[in-house]
């Protein structure tokens, strides 16, 4: 089959090629990939050899779906022609986390794409534990989208969101409008997105979100203007851009026992953020950590099919398998675009 292969990280160790197809073992499915999104921070990671996570040699991405080609001996509840998405993370289930079911926290967590070979290729395996059904209302390049929209809808759990609450979410990215659409579709009253981008502001706008211009020479400019339309300030915020400077800065806008949601981070650098203690102490505000998906695939699917979350708002462009260095190198430079989904095998419109 034809695949992108790094045999080490770092684009001069990196081609598509031919590769044997994967075996099917008893218990797994042979997917035939359809879509499969780009990840900036974790597909750049191979491509400069900077990734934490990546085991070589390794077929990348780690966001996918497709169509059942053939399944294993063993498996019981899918067929050849069955439309799936594949929950990448595979936890060894057996260190002390997965004894306790904490799957995300596994001490020797793989995921495909990072360690074990993932979608950006004609073909891929997987146990069928990680397999699931897409609703026929879902389409595959939305369904390779599960694992992403599974971070965001777990970061929408972890919020608690009060209802009727006002919620401020800090860049316009594709997390950022995920959350935006979970968040609007949830108990609360009011959602806001802050970005400096005018052009992803007026896509999530057309959520029926409402949208603050960040000016990033000062940011006392959109403070201002929030502080107009929500003079007490928001219940939670939800930082889906990893700047220490500005996350600072908008703690300071929470209400009294309001939550601030770090969602966003580095993979290649460590951040630090300098937080008030005595306003954390007076205003008794919560400070909570979410970025991993916590293997909720159904529901997010679920989540999908009755319009919760449309994750086709956030993909910009599509390329072949063949273009997949033009595709990096465009989603690293044009920082309009959003999401890139590679199509493995042609056009998936429609299947
Ligand atoms: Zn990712
Ligand atoms: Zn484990």
């Amino acid at each position: 089959m034809k695949a992108l292969l790094y045999k080490k990280g770092g684009r001069a160790n990196a081609s598509i090629c031919q590769v044997p197809d994967p075996i099917v073992a008893e218990n797994q499915v042979l997917v035939r990939l359809m879509a499969c999104g780009i990840c900036t921070p974790a597909d750049s990671g191979h491509d400069k050899g900077t990734s934490m996570l990546g085991e070589y040699p390794v077929v990348p991405g780690h966001e996918f779906a497709g169509i059942v080609e053939a399944v294993g001996s063993e498996v019981k509840h899918f067929k050849p022609g069955d439309r799936v998405a594949v929950d990448n993370g595979a936890p060894c289930g057996t260190c002390y986390f997965c004894q306790r079911a904490a799957f995300p926290f596994c001490e020797n967590y793989k995921a495909l794409g990072q360690s074990i070979d993932g979608g950006f290729a004609e073909l891929v395996v997987s146990p069928e534990t990680h397999v699931y059904r897409v609703p026929e209302n879902v389409s595959m390049k939305a369904a390779a989208l599960s694992e992403l929209t599974g971070c965001a809808f777990h970061c929408i759990e972890r919020c608690e969101i009060p209802y009727s609450g006002d919620v401020l979410i800090i860049g316009s990215g594709a997390s950022g409008m995920l959350l935006a659409m979970l968040a609007k579709s949830s108990e609360a009253g009011t959602v806001t997105v802050i970005d400096s981008n005018q052009g992803k502001l007026d896509k999530i706008a057309a959520k029926g979100v409402n949208t603050v211009l960040v000016d990033r020479e000062d940011y006392a400019n959109h403070e201002k203007i929030l502080m107009e339309q929500y003079p007490h300030g928001f219940d939670v915020i939800i930082d889906a851009a990893g700047d220490p400077a500005l996350s600072e800065r908008t703690f300071e806008l929470l209400k009294p026992q309001g939550k601030f949601a770090n969602y966003s981070f580095s993979n290649t650098e460590k951040k630090d953020i300098t937080l008030n203690i005595s306003l954390i102490a007076r205003k008794e505000l919560n400070y909570i950590g979410t970025t991993f998906q916590h293997h909720d695939f159904e529901k997010v699917l679920r989540a999908m099919s009755t319009g919760k979350v449309e994750p086709e708002l956030i993909i910009s462009r599509t390329y072949p398998l063949e273009d997949y260095f033009e595709a990096l190198d465009e989603n690293n430079r044009n920082e309009d675009l959003i999401k890139i989904i590679i199509e493995p095998n042609g056009c998936c419109d429609g299947k």
